[in-house]
């Protein structure tokens, strides 16, 4: 398409009520255009079903879109995520992949709910589905915000620091895709993969170097620098990692609700002027 200008605002990272996001996608895109996001992408987590109501809304409105995903992963008994920028969402081993990726979310949100009876909470499973737009893709922010709704916390991250943290109490461990297979899905679909928040992973300095490794072994071609998760010191120093290892940048808000989300919708920082920015390829 065309030249992009210094202002050029790309919001690469976000979710809907398909999967923990607040809002349906063409309330999103509608969001992200009076935000002044120039680009788009919707990136729910291990679900498509979003992509067609995003592309259409915002071919109605004249904002620029890029299809995406957002796919669990488990790399070294750690929960990664791996955004896949630019995939095709018809195409069949992706699909088929996601389903995989999903099933289990269903029995293990049943386990979570024991979890927190057993801590004096009951009804979780049933309280967290009513916040599920999708039934298929309960997950650990639906609890959040009902045991909030339920008035045990007054906030959804209070919930994850005190609970459902990944070594939280109530926190139920899963097998994700594996690495190799999440980049082989975005690579059949057509799509680039791209690094989601590294800032949050808890990996040594040796991991972190094998992880990066893998990922570029694999076929991955980007990180996010800029995102919603990572603090104004981790934009510099994963912004030194793609420097170091040639990854291209990626720039997302983890928008969810205009009340969890530390940066909402286009409004994120531009991201250093000296690294490519995975968007050139795809627009
Ligand atoms: P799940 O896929 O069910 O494990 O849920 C993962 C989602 O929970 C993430 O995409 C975030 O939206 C949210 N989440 C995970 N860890 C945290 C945390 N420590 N603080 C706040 N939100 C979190
Ligand atoms: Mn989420
Ligand atoms: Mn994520
Ligand atoms: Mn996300």
């Amino acid at each position: 398409m065309s030249t992009f200008t210094e202002n050029f605002c790309a919001d690469l990272h976000c979710h809907s009520t398909v999967s923990d996001g607040v809002f349906a996608p063409d309330v999103l895109a509608l969001r992200a255009k009076d935000a002044g996001v120039d680009l788009w992408s919707l990136t729910d987590h291990d679900e498509l079903s979003g992509q067609a109501l995003a592309i259409e809304t915002a071919r109605d409105i004249g904002l620029r879109y890029l299809t995406g995903v957002e796919i669990s992963v488990t790399w070294a008994n750690q929960t990664v995520h791996i955004v896949g920028l630019g995939i095709d969402p018809k195409n069949d081993t992706l699909i088929e992949g996601l389903r995989q990726t999903r099933a289990g979310r269903a029995d293990r949100a049943k386990r979570i709910g024991e979890r927190l009876a057993a801590l004096g909470m009951p009804g979780a499973f049933e309280g967290a589905l009513t916040f599920a737009g999708n039934p298929e893709l309960i997950s650990r922010t639906h609890f959040a915000r009902f045991l909030v709704q339920a008035g045990y916390f007054s906030q959804v991250q209070a919930v994850f620091d005190r609970l459902l943290k990944d070594d939280g109490p109530a926190h139920e461990p899963m097998q994700w895709a594996s690495l190799e297979s999440a980049l082989g899905w975005i690579d059949a679909a057509g799509g680039v993969s791209v690094i989601a928040h590294p800032g949050r992973y808890k990996y040594t300095e040796t991991q972190f170097g094998a992880f990066f490794d893998s990922f570029k072994d694999f076929g991955g071609r980007a990180i996010e620098v800029i995102t919603g998760s990572h603090s104004v010191p981790q934009f510099q120093e994963y912004a030194q990692v793609a420097r170091h290892y040639g990854f291209q940048a990626s720039c997302g808000s983890d928008f969810h609700s205009p009340h969890e989300s530390r940066i909402q919708l286009g409004s994120l920082p531009p991201l250093p002027s000296d690294l490519k920015p995975v968007w050139k390829d795809l627009v």
